[in-house]
């Protein structure tokens, strides 16, 4: 029941209760919340506290899945034709908020609140995120190379409801046939004019908003400031095809395409797959783990959390699930003990951030998070770059990450 920013959702089903595909299962009142549906056919087993990748644990519904449940396929078909004119701005608004869509990228802020026009903070221009800029994940590459005409329909779908003139797609330079395909479809589509193509040089991080804007426009955005405040909108891929789905098939975001990839993996791969889906079933779909396989990660492995239960379901925001290997971990570090900050402020250099991770963690470890806000910690956007070059093996991001997850606690009393 929480799959995104902003208040979760209670269930709107009852135990033993019978759901069908594309049912609403939860749902809420707040104006920032995004609705939940069932991705199968079947019974809902259980309501009970599961394991969430982020936030500890946190309420689920459980559904069994009935044995005539049908499978739901990708229809990138459905898009051979789209046109943009077919479509009113509240239309698609509606689509959107009916659907569920929330940033897929893994902040899971809700579409339809993030996309709707704001007098205040009018948006004038919009940058689509298609860096997917950490190692092994490569399931954004895989709906643009494959799924192209659905991905651009949602672009101009999102464009057109959010009123920006303008869109920039950022992509980096080690996707050439992803670039080939995109410029290929808009060149040949109409409603395409405004939108174009920036090539990025490969590098990380790249995926956060204000690396993106700056990459991509030159434009600086100012800690405690958000894109929306000077006018743009970010969003990215799998966010884009989503709403296609939801705008020109009417249907529920429930499922997602994800990578599951790591040499500790059978046989990884991109798979569309039901969003909820646990991460067990789906390391037991690609053949199991090898026998040298140590750390399951839900997300990639610099920004993602390593999960201890196997039965932690996917979210909405869930991209890759990637199971290491003690070699690729590297052997220094998977032995490696944690020590006390030897004050080297590497992690000071290579913050995107700009900012101190050394004292914003010792003021998390020490639960003074009046000290790690005068620190500016929300501003962290969890790259984990701090950590990876910590020669004291210090867990900087993860101290950041429990942070920002203690400070939200206490804004929720
Ligand atoms: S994870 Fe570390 S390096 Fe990255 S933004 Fe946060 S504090 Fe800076
Ligand atoms: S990189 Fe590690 S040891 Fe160096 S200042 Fe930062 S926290 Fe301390």
């Amino acid at each position: 029941m929480s799959q995104h920013i902003g208040a979760p959702c209670k269930p709107t089903v009852a135990k033993r209760q019978e759901v069908k595909a594309g049912d609403v299962i939860g749902d809420s009142d707040a104006f920032v919340s995004a609705k939940i549906h069932s991705p199968v056919d079947g019974v809902v087993k259980d309501i009970a506290n599961r394991s969430h990748p982020v936030l500890g644990r946190e309420l689920a519904v459980i559904i069994d899945v009935s044995e005539d449940n049908t499978a739901k396929l990708p229809k990138p078909e459905s898009f051979e034709s789209f046109n943009l004119q077919d479509y009113s701005q509240e239309q698609i608004l509606e689509a959107i908020t009916t659907a569920g869509i929330v940033g897929m990228g893994g902040a899971g802020f809700p579409t339809n609140v993030k996309v709707a026009p704001n007098e205040k903070m009018p948006k004038h221009t919009m940058i689509v995120n298609a860096c997917e800029c950490e190692p092994y994940i490569t399931c954004d590459y895989r709906v643009m190379l494959e799924w192209t005409k659905q991905f651009i329909a949602g672009v101009k779908l999102i464009q057109k409801a959010s009123g920006c003139k303008t869109v920039h797609i950022g992509i980096e330079n080690n996707k050439p046939k992803a670039i080939a395909a995109i410029k290929e479809v808009l060149s040949s589509t109409s409603d395409s004019e405004s939108i174009d193509v920036v090539t990025l040089k490969t590098k990380y991080p790249q995926g956060g908003e204000r690396q993106l804007i700056n990459a991509v426009m030159g434009k600086v955005v100012p800690t405690g400031v958000i894109p929306p405040m000077i006018g743009l909108l970010v969003c990215n891929v799998a966010t884009a095809a989503a709403t296609a789905e939801a705008v020109v098939l009417g249907q529920a975001l429930t499922h997602r395409a994800l990578t599951v990839s790591g040499k500790g993996i059978k046989n990884p791969g991109n798979f569309y797959c039901p969003i909820g889906t646990s991460v067990s079933d789906l390391i037991d779909h690609c053949g199991g783990l090898t026998d040298d396989a140590v750390k399951v990660v839900l997300g990639g492995p610099m920004m993602g959390f390593s999960i201890a239960d196997m039965e932690t379901p996917t979210t909405k925001t869930s991209g890759s699930i990637l199971v290491l290997t003690k070699k690729e971990i590297g052997k220094a570090n998977y032995l490696a003990r944690q020590t006390n900050c030897i004050k080297c402020g590497r992690c000071v250099g290579v913050c995107p951030e700009n900012l101190i991770p050394c004292d914003i963690a010792s003021s998390v470890r020490a639960r003074d998070l009046d000290r790690a806000n005068r620190f500016n910690m929300s501003a962290c956007m969890e790259c984990g770059c701090c950590s990876y070059v910590c020669p004291a093996n210090i867990e900087i991001t993860g101290l950041i990450k429990t942070g920002k997850i203690l400070n939200a606690r206490n804004n929720r009393k």
